[in-house]
This record gives C-alpha cells, sequence and structure tokens, in this order.
C-alpha cells in the first residue's frame, strides 16, 4: 500500500512589542524569574486588560503581506484551562473572529518546484507562563515572566505532503515575520515555536486520516526528525491493523522519538466565550491601506530583485534574501564594492558566514562592516590583490586591524603585477629547477597541467603569495614550451 502523509502546522510567533498584549509590564527575555509580570498578567481580581495597539498593528502587518482577509471586527475570547503557568484559569485568545483570516504563500522545494500553501487564519493570543524543571529536586517552578507575551498563532491548511514541504513553509513564515520586523524569530529562546499536526492516507484517498499532534518542537532539525519518525509509526501502526488515537505527542529529541502527552482536547472542552473585560477590535479599511503601504519588500520580491538587478543565480539571491538583515548588508557590500555583485555574494555567503558562525554572531553584529568588505573586493577586483590574499586581508579586518586599504599598505600585501619582476621570479624558478622542467616537458599534454603546479607553488612562495596568478602562469606555459 502506499501511503500520502499530510501535514498542517500551527505556529506561534511572539510579537516584539515592548510591553505585554494587555498590560503594561516589559516583555524583554531572560529576566530574574517573576519579576516581570503584574497583577493583570497574574489575573487578579479586579484587574482589566487593555489591548496593546502595536499587537494589533503587527497582527496586520503579517496579514497583509500574506495577502490573507483582515477582519473588520474581530472579537478577544476566553480558552478556559487550568495548569500552574496559567494562574487566571484562561488564557485570552480568539475564536470565532480572529483579526486575520484566509491567506497564502508560496514555498519553495529543492528540486526547484512551487507550491502554494493556505494559511487558514492567524489569531492574536497572550502567551502563558513557564515551569521550570531545571534546578527543582522533586519540584517544578514556575516563571510567569512569558505570561501575558502577545503572540499570533498562524494555522496553515493541511496542505503540506511531506516534512521537507513543512520545513519549507516554516522558514517562509519564520522569514516573513522577521523581514516585518514583528518577531525576533528565536526558536531557542521560544519566540517561534511550532506545533505540527501529522496523519497519513492511501494515497487516492480524499479524506484525511487521524491525526496526532507534535509538540516541543524548538529547532527546524527537530521538527523534520518529528514529523519523520510519526509518519513511520503511523503507517506501522495501521498496517499492523491498529488505528492511530488522536492525540498530542511530545517529540523527544534525545531518543529521536515521539510518546503520548495527552489525548487530544476538543474545541468544546474549551468553554470559549468572547471576554467581557475586552471590547471588539474594529479596524477600518484606511488602517489597513496605511499598512500595506508601508509593508517592507518580502523575501520573494528581493530574490527576484536580486536575479534581475545583480544576475545573480536562484540559488544566491535565495540564501542572500532568507534574511533581511543579511540581504541589507548584501547590498551594501555591493554598493561599496562599486556594484561588484558575484564577489560580494560569494564573499558574504562564504568566509564572512562562517566566520560569524563560528562566533555564532548575527549579520548585525558582524566584525567586517559591509563597507569595509566592499572595499576590499573593489580590491580584489582592480587586481591590487589576489583572491588568495584577500583571505589574508579579511582576517586582518576581524581582528580590528583596519580597512582594506591599510592592511595592503600596512603590511605590504600589494600584489606584484609589474611584468618586469614576475619574469624574474619564473626565470629563478625554472632555473633552479632543471629536473622538474624535463619532467615537466616529457610528460603529455594533459599531465602538463598538474606537474605546472608544482612551478605556481615555488613561484608563490617566494612572492609571498603576492604574485598576480594569472601573470605567473600564462608566463609560466609560454617559458616551459
Ligand atoms: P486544533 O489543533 O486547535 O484542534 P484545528 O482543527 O484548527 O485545531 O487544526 C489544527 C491544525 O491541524 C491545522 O493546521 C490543520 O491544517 C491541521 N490538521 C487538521 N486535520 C488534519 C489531518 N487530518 N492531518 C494533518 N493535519 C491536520
Ligand atoms: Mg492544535
Amino acid at each position: 500500500m502506499e501511503w500520502e502523509t499530510v501535514i498542517g502546522l500551527e505556529i506561534h510567533a511572539q510579537l516584539a512589542t515592548k510591553s505585554k498584549i494587555f498590560s503594561g509590564a516589559s516583555t524583554t527575555y531572560g529576566a530574574e524569574a517573576n519579576t516581570q509580570a503584574c497583577a493583570v498578567d497574574l489575573g487578579l481580581p479586579g484587574v482589566l486588560p487593555v489591548i496593546n495597539q502595536q499587537a494589533i498593528e503587527m497582527a496586520i502587518k503579517f496579514g497583509t503581506a500574506v495577502n490573507a482577509h483582515i477582519a473588520d471586527k474581530s472579537v478577544f475570547a476566553r480558552k478556559n484551562y487550568f495548569y500552574p503557568d496559567l494562574p487566571k484559569g484562561y488564557q485570552i485568545s480568539q475564536f470565532e473572529l480572529p483579526i486575520v483570516g484566509h491567506g497564502e504563500i508560496e514555498i519553495q522545494l529543492t528540486d526547484g518546484s512551487k507550491k502554494i500553501i493556505g494559511i487558514t487564519r492567524a489569531h492574536l493570543e497572550e502567551d502563558a507562563g513557564k515551569s521550570v524543571h531545571d534546578g527543582f529536586f522533586d519540584n517544578t517552578g514556575v516563571d510567569l515572566n512569558r505570561a501575558g507575551t502577545p503572540l499570533i498563532e498562524i494555522v496553515s491548511e493541511p496542505d503540506m505532503r511531506s516534512s521537507e514541504e513543512a520545513i519549507a513553509y516554516l522558514k517562509k513564515i519564520h522569514s516573513i515575520v522577521r523581514y516585518l520586523k514583528i518577531c525576533d524569530g528565536n526558536m531557542q529562546e521560544g519566540s517561534f515555536r511550532c506545533d505540527a499536526n501529522v496523519s497519513v492516507r492511501p494515497k487516492g484517498q480524499d479524506e484525511l486520516g487521524t491525526r496526532t499532534e507534535l509538540k516541543n518542537l524548538n529547532s527546524f532539525k527537530y521538527i523534520e526528525q518529528a514529523i519523520e519518525f510519526e509518519i513511520e509509526r503511523q503507517i506501522e501502526v495501521i498496517e499492523s491493523g491498529g488505528k492511530v488515537v488522536q492525540e498530542t505527542r511530545l517529540y523527544d529529541p534525545n531518543k529521536n522519538e515521539t510518546r503520548t502527552m495527552r489525548s487530544k482536547e476538543e474545541a468544546n472542552d474549551y468553554r470559549y466565550f468572547p471576554d467581557p473585560d475586552l471590547l471588539p477590535v474594529c479596524i477600518d479599511q484606511e488602517t489597513i491601506e496605511a499598512i500595506r503601504k508601508e509593508l517592507p519588500e518580502l523575501p520573494e520580491a528581493k530574490r527576484d530583485r536580486f536575479i534581475k538587478e545583480f544576475g545573480l543565480s536562484e540559488y544566491d539571491s535565495d540564501v542572500l534574501t532568507s534574511n533581511r538583515d543579511q540581504a541589507e548588508y548584501f547590498e551594501s557590500v555591493v554598493n561599496a564594492a562599486n556594484g561588484e555583485a558575484k564577489l560580494s555574494a560569494n564573499w558574504v555567503m562564504g568566509e564572512l558566514s562562517a566566520v560569524l558562525n563560528k562566533s555564532n554572531i548575527d549579520i548585525t553584529q558582524s566584525p567586517v562592516s559591509a563597507e569595509m568588505l566592499g572595499g576590499m573586493i573593489k580590491r580584489i577586483k582592480d587586481n591590487t590583490i589576489s583572491g588568495n590574499i584577500a583571505k589574508q586581508v579579511f582576517e586582518a579586518m576581524c581582528n580590528g586591524e583596519g580597512s582594506a586599504d591599510e592592511i595592503i599598505d600596512n603590511q605590504g600585501l600589494k600584489q606584484v603585477t609589474d611584468p618586469g619582476a614576475i619574469e624574474k621570479l619564473v626565470d629563478d624558478v625554472i632555473d633552479a629547477n632543471p629536473d622538474q622542467v624535463k619532467q615537466y616537458q616529457q610528460a603529455p599534454a594533459e599531465k602538463q597541467g598538474k606537474l605546472i603546479g608544482f612551478f605556481v607553488g615555488q613561484i608563490m612562495k617566494k612572492s609571498q603569495g603576492k604574485a598576480n596568478p594569472q601573470q605567473v602562469n600564462e608566463l609560466l606555459q609560454e617559458k616551459l614550451k
């Protein structure tokens, strides 16, 4: 039997507001436990929530970016359940009337094909507190700092058919919320989280299979692994005569498996009702249009522009635009490098990325500014330095030794292009190695390419890497004949 996988994702993105969704308490991550939850976040008697206008604007931004309908009237509802990290006994969310209605985005797969994924809705809600297990023996701590942090929950249609599609969709949403600067996207800190709903069905069947919901997925890698594991598990259950049970399962990255966490609640278990403390949110068309006009260029548009304007490959453009800061950095490099796009792309995606990854820092904290990198690329382009020497210059820039021009000057790294000087180097090396010259001359043409490397190596060493490699090669070939 051939099986088809069906996946729908629920993404929770924390909105990057300074204060909480219904109170003035700070949302800064990492404060001492229970120092950033106020009476409203705790739901103490007699307090009243007040909606944070910025959270509304951010939700509208998201909705317009995914071409969704923005509701002219949306309503906050109470979702009632008990949990130690929710002392109020209910979470303020949206139920029947969410702020963002149906939308869609396009994803691109590794084989180059494209697919549209539907977004069912996106609604505003408050985050809960956090249970803390580390550092307590036989007890669980409760940290309520996170309580009341604004979230947008983005619910997809069950449109994805593989873990690859699910990850592509997730990365696309991740990139969009960061472009819009409505969420910092930090998965380790829990600012961007995802539950994956997974089911399987016989290929060709219309009706959906029973799904399970996977939780505790805080990296792209874990999400992919959890989905893969779950697909296999469900197929095995069905093929051995069993039935998939609708439930919530927890992914354990250490064992790479999913386990039952709880049976699935139905919406009516939550006894949703409109929150009597909050007014409906009414948004007029002008507000929506004003926000739409202010939208930044989004990843897809930027990618297409990079292809057209800079002549970059689809792959390079995709990588460079996956992150807005990186895309903006790249454009500044190109500017500073007099429009030299391909070299700039190589350096941003190559050496610079490697340095950032190694020190685990963001491109906004790069030790080398875009102007400095562009300045160095200009010197590769005008033949002042070779690509190899550039690596040395780049390292020096990373160490704060100044601009490319200063480093080239101070360390005497200017490339030797004077034909006379290069000829002298070539002659010296040929004279010093008569055996290798003979070997070269007797070798068949297809072997000579490799043998010439010996001479090039010697010459580069003698010139401390400064001889222009192209000139050296040309002259060598001529003289060795
Ligand atoms: P809840 O999880 O709150 O009960 P929904 O019924 O809205 O909410 O579904 C949540 C997610 O599950 C959606 O992203 C939806 O696309 C997905 N989903 C629903 N049914 C299936 C299914 N049979 N297989 C896979 N995903 C599904
Ligand atoms: Mg769910």
